[in-house]
């Protein structure tokens, strides 16, 4: 899979070679190009943005600079691009947006900063069919400064996606917002078993593995009852 991300922050993008998604790349797993966006700009001084038609504050990058950005880097992918664009007003991104994403070779994120990009580019990529769509999507109800933090969230939660990229394929099943019962995972311990005078329950040191899947089961309920009773069956 190949991921361009169109920026006018390219640095913010860069703990992508990092952990997991670092590795990804190195294995060939996954392909992730980041693009400054004014190096697209036709103005003085690679201004990629303008005034708002109609009036108002704040700034709306221009609709011209987009559509070269993103017409040169669709020539270099060798499948229809998916292109995501971050916004608060999208879709909330979630696991299976995610996995949907994952069949798809070539994606496409466009960060935008400012007031957002002039809507006439969802719309024009959304008629184009050397395309493979357009979909607008918020990473929760709040408003970040600029998509990248986004394009970070949203280029992870598909790497581990990937398969091959984990290196134990067998946990992400158990996985909160994977798991078959759409349960939240349950709590995890490690060494040592007793920790400021807090133990471990027993239960995970007896070696009994029935018992220690019936402990998992209960824990995993449990906690989405506390936190997540929004996601009980
Ligand atoms: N005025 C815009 C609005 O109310 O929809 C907010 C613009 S925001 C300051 C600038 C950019 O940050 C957005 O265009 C988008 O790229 C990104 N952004 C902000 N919040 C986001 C969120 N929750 N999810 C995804 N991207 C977000």
């Amino acid at each position: 899979m190949i991921i361009d991300i169109v920026s006018i922050f390219p640095e913010y993008l860069e703990p992508l070679s990092l952990s997991l998604v670092g590795k990804a790349q190195e294995t060939g797993k996954l392909t992730v190009r980041v693009h400054d966006l004014r190096d697209w700009s036709a103005a003085p001084h690679h201004r990629v943005d303008d005034t708002p038609y109609g009036g108002g504050p704040g700034m709306v990058m221009d609709a011209p600079t987009w559509g070269r950005a993103l017409d040169e880097i669709a020539q270099s992918c060798d499948s229809k691009p998916l292109l995501v664009i971050p916004t608060p007003s999208g879709k909330v991104f979630d696991q299976p947006t995610a996995r949907s994403w994952v069949g798809n070779q070539s994606i496409v994120i466009a960060c935008a900063r400012y007031e957002g990009i002039d809507s006439r580019v969802s719309q024009h990529y959304q008629t184009r069919s050397d395309w493979a769509g357009v979909q607008e999507v918020s990473i929760g109800n709040y408003v970040l400064a600029g998509g990248e933090a986004a394009a970070l969230v949203m280029v992870e939660t598909v790497a581990r996606l990937i398969p091959g990229v984990l290196g134990n394929p067998e946990s992400a099943p158990d996985d909160t917002f994977s798991r078959a019962d759409g349960l939240l995972e349950g709590s995890v311990y490690t060494k040592p078993p007793t920790w400021r005078d807090l133990e471990v329950p027993p239960v995970l040191l007896s070696g009994n593995h029935q018992a220690i899947d019936q402990w998992r089961a209960a824990s995993a309920e449990e906690k989405t009852r506390n936190l997540r009773p929004d996601l009980l069956p």
